[in-house]
Parts: C-alpha cells; sequence; structure tokens
C-alpha cells in the first residue's frame, strides 16, 4: 500500500532566533557525539547501572568491547545524526529552544522533507500568501546525507566498493530513504539493500576484514534498522557483530549508537561532563549546555531516591524515558507515577531517566493524514537539525549542519514521531 506522506495544510510559525541557534549548535553535537564514541573510559562509566538492567543496551555494548579487544580495522567514521528540540514556552511568555534527544542512528525523513518546502510553497500560493511563499527556506537534508556519505565512500577508497542501506524486514519508509539513495547514484556511487537476514545468509569478511555481501565489497554500511530489540534474533545479533569487526564505514558505528542513548543524554547533563570531553573549548560547551532541559539519574542511591520522591508526587512537570527509541516509550503522568511507584526501590528503576517536561504554545493548524478526517486541530512541533560528519583518523575532514526537520502533532498525544502515526511533516516559517 503507498499512501502520501502525512503533513500540516500550513507552515508553522518558528522563532528565527531559535532556529538559528539550533544550527548553530550543530556542529558542536557533532563533535560531542564523536568525541563521546572515541571515550571507552566515558561510556564504560556511564552506562554501567544500565547494562546491569537493560538488556537491549548490554548486548550492544558487549559488541562494543568485542570489537574494541579485537582492536578497530574500521579508520573512516561517518556520523549523520538529527538534534531534536521543542520551543520551552517561559512563564513570561518567551520561548527557549530545548532538546528533546539527539538520534545518531536511523534518524529519518531527512528525504521527505527535502520536499516539504515546495508543499508548502504552493499550498501558501493557492491561498493568495505569494509573498509569504516565497519566505520559505530551502531545505535539502537528502543532498547533506549523501554528500557525508560520499565523503565516506571516497575516503574508503575502492572504487568497485558498494554503499549498503541496511534496512527493514518489512519497508515502511522506503521513499524517505530513496531521495538520499538517488543522491548516491547522481554521483555514480552504487547502493545495494539488505536487511540483517541477508547479511547473516551472504555477508563475509576477508583477511584484511574487508565486508563482502554476494561478492561485492561494502565500503559504507548506512544503517536505517537495528534500534529496536525485536530486530535482533540471534543470526541477526551475529550479522550485526560482522558488520562491526569489518573494515567498511558502518555509520553509526556501535561506540557512536551507544553514545546516543538516553543515559548519556543525562549524564552529559551533569556539572563539568561537557568540560571533560571537549576540553579547550568552553564557547561550545556553552552553546550545548544553553540548549539541555533538566535531565536526571535515577540511579540508586539518594540523588536518584530524591528525584523519584519528586516526580511521584508532581509527575506533570516530568517525562519517565527508557533506553529506546523511535516512539512511543516514554511515560507521562499518572502512568509516570503508577511505574515509578512500583520500582522506585528496585534495580529496574536504573534502566530509566527523568526529564523536564517541554511544554511549547500550541498553535492550531489542520494535519493532513491518508484515511483521516480533516480537522483544525491545536498542535505543537519539534524542530530536528541533520548534522554530518566524517573522520579519518583523528582528522575530521567534513563537519556540517545537513538541513532541518520540522514535526508537528496535536497536543493529545504527549509521544510519538512521524513514524509512529502522530506527527506529521511541516515546514519552518520563520518569525
Ligand atoms: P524516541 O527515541 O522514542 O524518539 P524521544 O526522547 O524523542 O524518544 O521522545 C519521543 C517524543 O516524546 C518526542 O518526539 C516528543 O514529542 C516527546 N517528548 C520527549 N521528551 C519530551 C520532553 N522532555 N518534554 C515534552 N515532550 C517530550
Ligand atoms: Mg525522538
Amino acid at each position: 500500500v503507498v499512501n502520501y506522506a502525512p503533513f500540516t495544510l500550513l507552515p508553522s510559525a518558528v522563532p528565527q532566533a531559535l532556529f538559528e541557534q539550533a544550527y548553530a549548535v550543530q556542529q558542536d553535537f557533532n563533535l560531542l557525539v564523536d568525541a563521546i564514541s572515541q571515550n571507552k573510559e566515558f561510556l564504560e562509566q556511564t552506562l554501567a547501572s544500565t547494562i546491569k538492567v537493560d538488556d537491549f543496551t548490554a548486548r550492544l555494548f558487549r559488541i562494543y568491547m568485542q570489537v574494541l579487544e579485537e582492536g578497530l580495522a574500521q579508520t573512516v567514521f561517518l556520523g549523520i545524526n538529527r538534534s531534536d528540540y521543542m520551543f520551552d514556552c517561559g512563564l513570561d511568555g518567551t520561548a527557549a529552544l530545548k532538546q528533546i534527544e539527539i538520534n545518531t542512528i536511523a534518524a529519518s525523513f531527512g528525504g521527505l522533507t527535502s520536499r516539504t518546502a515546495d508543499v508548502h510553497r504552493l499550498v501558501l500560493k493557492v491561498l493568495g500568501k505569494t509573498k509569504e511563499a516565497s519566505q520559505l527556506l530551502p531545505n535539502n537534508p537528502a543532498k547533506g546525507l549523501a554528500l557525508g556519505i560520499a565523503k565516506a565512500w571516497e575516503l574508503y577508497g575502492s572504487q568497485s566498493a558498494v554503499v549498503m542501506f541496511l534496512v527493514e524486514e518489512i519497508q515502511r519508509n522506503i521513499f524517505d530513504q530513496r531521495c538520499v539513495e538517488n543522491e548516491l547514484w547522481n554521483k555514480n556511487i552504487r547502493v545495494i539493500r539488505r536487511r540483517f537476514r541477508d547479511v547473516f545468509e551472504q555477508g563475509s569478511l576477508d583477511g584484511s576484514r574487508r565486508l563482502y555481501i554476494d561478492n561485492q565489497e561494502v565500503a559504507v554500511v548506512y544503517y536505517r534498522e537495528g534500534y529496536v530489540p525485536q530486530t535482533y534474533d540471534q543470526q541477526n545479533w551475529e550479522a550485526r557483530l560482522l558488520l562491526e569487526r569489518s573494515r567498511a564505514v558502518k555509520c553509526p558505528d556501535i561506540a557512536t549508537q551507544l553514545a546516543g542513548t538516553k543515559k548519556v543524554q543525562q549524564e552529559l547533563s551533569r556539572p563539568g561532563t561537557l568540560e571533560k570531553l571537549l576540553p579547550g573549548r568552553p564557547e561550545a560547551v556553552a552553546r550545548l549546555r544553553a540548549t539541555f532541559a533538566g535531565l536526571y539519574s535515577l540511579d540508586e542511591g539518594e540523588e536518584g531516591d530524591k528525584i523519584a520522591a519528586t516526580a511521584i508526587a508532581d509527575p506533570e512537570r516530568f517525562v519517565l524515558k527508557p533506553q529506546r527509541e523511535g516512539g512511543g516509550n516514554n511515560l507521562y503522568g499518572e502512568e509516570l507515577r503508577e511505574v515509578l511507584q512500583k520500582i522506585k526501590d528496585s534495580p529496574e528503576r536504573t534502566s530509566y531517566i527523568l526529564m523536564d517536561k517541554i511544554k511549547p504554545q500550541p498553535a492550531l493548524n489542520y494535519l493532513l493524514r491518508a484515511h483521516s478526517p480533516l480537522q483544525v486541530s491545536e498542535c505543537i512541533s519539534e524542530l530536528g537539525i541533520f548534522g554530518v560528519y566524517v573522520r579519518q583518523g583523528q582528522e575530521m575532514v567534513l563537519n556540517k549542519a545537513a538541513g532541518h526537520l520540522l514535526r508537528t502533532k496535536a497536543i493529545q498525544h504527549a509521544d510519538g514521531g512521524v513514524a509512529a502515526g502522530v506527527a506529521v511533516l511541516d515546514t519552518p516559517y520563520l518569525v
């Protein structure tokens, strides 16, 4: 079944200063994620409590350690991430840019959203708003992401090697991926699409750990899958290990995937942590910290006891987050209270973090979704900035913001993105 991607009828107002702030901090986030991915001690310490209780993170972590022990064959590193924000409305009515999370694996909608501004430009013209239509910014993350993949492919240094998109068993968002794929074909880079299952059945490494699938050498593995536990049976875990051990450029490598966990995000907000990870870069640290909302550890001990009690008393102030991606996993309000009440004295508590709830100012819009009735809704928006970087050995050869994504949802949904069927694609109208 082919459906159109859901979108808002009208672009949504976004404060220009906050939009620019989000772009201005993206290179810092790229550097930060890359620094974490190279810092074994930090990852080990930060995830120590989590991996005791969260099997999925533990499994990823085991592969990470195994690959480090063997020694990395990979020398070129490619990061594609998306840092997501909401505009938190203060008591005095001013809005502040607050990060929701950073996605370091399979950050999607860069392809489809490269077309969204055209849609909204047309709608505004139909409405007779020609001047407003001309003010919508161009936006092409598909091109930016492909540029990063192409650079990594080039540095890998084998003309005949391919880029492999690692895709889902059941492909729900193929057209988003095709937009990036087409940009690569335009650069005469071959792209193949394979599932973990295919890697298990057809994948192999040669003596210098070059990766081959169906006798084709793979230069870059671009994961659009692999971030939820349900993906992995024993064979798929073996396939993941094979990929990670290989010389191919993984986007992301397993260390970078771990750098994107909610637990890492929470530890970053501790005083002094950013300074340690980015020594000698006080301006970058200040820009990063300005986007952080309140984040709290639920590790065993006094600090965790105290914040758990506060959240049970006032659940509307917080979001309770497990180490999961893809939307629909967080807990809010009464449900947050119930779950926290139940686990507050058990080690299970440490598989979650707490975060201050961001409260944006709602605005009216129409959400257009296939087979759904059209009605005006009170909506809030989430801005994502795509980041791309390539590192060869210790040298950063590319570090860019590659475009943006605006997603909008009705306020009755606390959680969930576009793939979860809650949010729709939007275009920022800067005010
Ligand atoms: P996931 O990895 O599942 O995407 P997120 O942290 O992005 O997890 O949360 C999913 C959604 O929940 C977000 O897109 C946002 O709509 C909502 N959300 C998450 N954190 C907050 C928060 N602190 N305040 C308000 N809404 C939030
Ligand atoms: Mg998210």
